[in-house]
């Protein structure tokens, strides 16, 4: 089975993600796709953080109602920083007959070569980078000093959009308006538990 994971800090999880998710399971014939949210981010600082209880609960409900998403609490579960490697490889060891496609936006895929054993983790999983600000040669760029990174990649196209969980989050603080941002269920429980404010 041809499993997508999409990896992130889901702080909250937006339309973003979720079209993300979905034009990388049709255009590359992925199963299903996993939101994997981060416990500790090692490559970015995590601002205005609910806990993991809570970003779970958001992806959770960002997911229901379309069967090819899950969320993988793998990380979540795990002391200390999350690496992808490690989490990989988790997956891969449990469940050593998935054929594994890690999914990242394009800004994420320029800062590839920086993140932990970058050649290990295209070994364990393909990659599916969505055309996200950067461009098609520019992610070529950035993965042409990972080994073995660039013929195990696929650049997939999206309908631009420009949401972000900071920006979403910006409108909270402000009082504005999320609705069509985030699912409804997200923002329900982004409104019940007062976040972000
Ligand atoms: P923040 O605004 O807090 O930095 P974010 O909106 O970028 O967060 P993340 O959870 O960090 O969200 O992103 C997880 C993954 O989803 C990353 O690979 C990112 O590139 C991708 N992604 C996020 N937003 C979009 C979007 N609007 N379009 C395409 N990909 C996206």
């Amino acid at each position: 089975m041809r499993v997508g994971v999409l990896g992130g800090t889901f702080n909250p999880p937006h339309i973003g993600h979720l079209v993300c998710a979905q034009e990388a399971r049709a255009t590359l014939g992925l199963e299903r796709v996993l939101l994997l949210p981060t416990g500790v981010p090692p490559h970015k600082e995590l601002a205005e953080d609910p806990g993991p209880a809570v970003r779970r609960a958001l992806c959770e409900r960002a997911c229901a109602g379309d069967s090819a998403l899950s969320v993988c609490p793998l990380e979540l579960e795990r002391r200390g920083p999350s690496y992808t490697v490690d989490t990989l490889r988790e997956l891969h060891a449990r469940e050593p007959e998935h054929e594994l496609t890690f999914i990242l936006g394009g800004d994420m895929a320029l800062t590839f070569g920086g993140w932990r054993e970058p050649g290990e983790i295209v070994r364990l999983a393909r990659l599916a980078v969505a055309e996200r600000e950067a461009a098609r040669e520019e992610i070529a760029r950035a993965l042409r000093d990972v080994p073995g990174a660039l013929e195990r990649t696929d650049v997939f196209p999206m309908p631009r959009l420009e949401v972000s969980s900071s920006e979403v989050r910006g409108r909270v603080r402000a009082g504005g308006p999320i609705r069509h941002l985030v699912p409804d269920a997200v923002g329900e429980l982004i409104a019940a538990a007062g976040l972000y404010r």
